[in-house]
């Protein structure tokens, strides 16, 4: 089934629908990720344990980067990883740069909870901001500040929900773990949301543009 196919009819949900498919396989390895290799935690919790125990992902969290990076037009070059995290210190997912291999982890027991083969709006949306670290080169190049790189993938994700057809509410779902006071490494939730709705509005622009 194509992509086009699983949205039609789907947009005004907060579910996408995937076709049934073979289990993923749970073999798990542990890596130690230093400060450095990590550029994103998704929420803001710099302080959560980098030893992960890490498995293989969810048929459904593999889908989201593929269908992500089909939009964007690369190869979805990324390793996604399944993590376990402590209670409370959850980071909800990380980007990083582990021996030259770009990883995406996110949070077994916090991300991918709804029914099997759906994928949430928020979850894609975790996996575009993410991914937008990743593209803006923020894991290579590093950012200006902390905050500014948050705000970027938050533009990114905001962008990429809107090309795959989510509502400015949806794209916005991703918003719901967002401290409302921010950290020194996170802006405030007010400031994020903002820079959702900057990327849906700039990706909507676009496809009214090129109409
Ligand atoms: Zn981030």
């Amino acid at each position: 089934m194509k992509l086009i196919d699983i949205l039609v009819g789907v947009s005004l949900i907060s579910l996408i629908q995937l076709t049934p498919g073979p289990a993923s396989a749970s073999e798990y390895e542990t890596i130690r990720f230093s400060e450095n290799d990590v550029v994103c935690t998704f929420a803001a919790r710099p302080n959560f344990g980098r030893e992960v125990r890490l498995s293989k992902p969810s048929r459904e969290a593999r889908k989201s980067v593929e269908w992500l990076s089909d939009y964007v037009g690369i190869h979805p070059n990324f390793q996604i990883m399944a993590g376990k995290f402590e209670s409370g210190a959850s980071p909800v997912a990380f980007a990083a740069i582990h021996d030259s291999v770009r990883f995406i982890v996110y949070d077994v027991d916090i991300m991918y909870q709804s029914a099997k083969n759906t994928v949430t709006w928020r979850d894609l949306g975790v996996m575009a901001h993410e991914m937008g670290h990743h593209i803006s080169g923020a894991t290579t190049l590093g950012t200006k500040s902390p905050h500014d790189g948050e705000l970027e993938a938050d533009r990114a994700a905001g962008h990429l929900l809107r090309l795959l057809g989510a509502s400015v509410e949806q794209a916005l779902s991703m918003a719901s773990v967002f401290s409302s006071e921010g950290s020194l490494t996170h802006p405030p939730r007010q400031e994020r949301e903002d820079a959702i709705i900057d990327g849906w509005e700039n990706a909507q622009a676009l496809l009214q543009a090129t109409r």
